[in-house]
């Protein structure tokens, strides 16, 4: 027999993106509420963090915007986002 334990999370308990530097790990957090634009470059090394592609930073913008407007359904049934690892 073998089991399966998924993991779920509600859009309410989204509240930020966190974008790491590969190079020195710095994190970056924006807050889905106050979140206007992303670093392109790292601000501890200065290393390219997002790629200054326009289609790249598109779609970062626009899943963060996704983000925050998924905040504000207001759906008749409970919507989530399934995750594959353990949290
Ligand atoms: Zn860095």
């Amino acid at each position: 027999m073998t089991s399966e334990t998924k993991h779920y999370i509600e859009f309410s308990d989204l509240v930020g993106i966190e974008i790491a530097c590969q190079q020195c790990q710095t994190t970056v957090t924006h807050t889905l509420e106050k979140f206007s634009n992303a670093a392109y470059s790292c601000p501890n090394c200065n290393r390219q963090i997002i790629t200054q592609d326009q289609t790249d930073a598109n779609t970062l913008h626009n899943f963060i915007r996704w983000l925050q407007a998924a905040k504000t359904l207001k759906a008749g049934g409970r919507i989530r986002l399934r995750v594959l690892s353990e949290l």
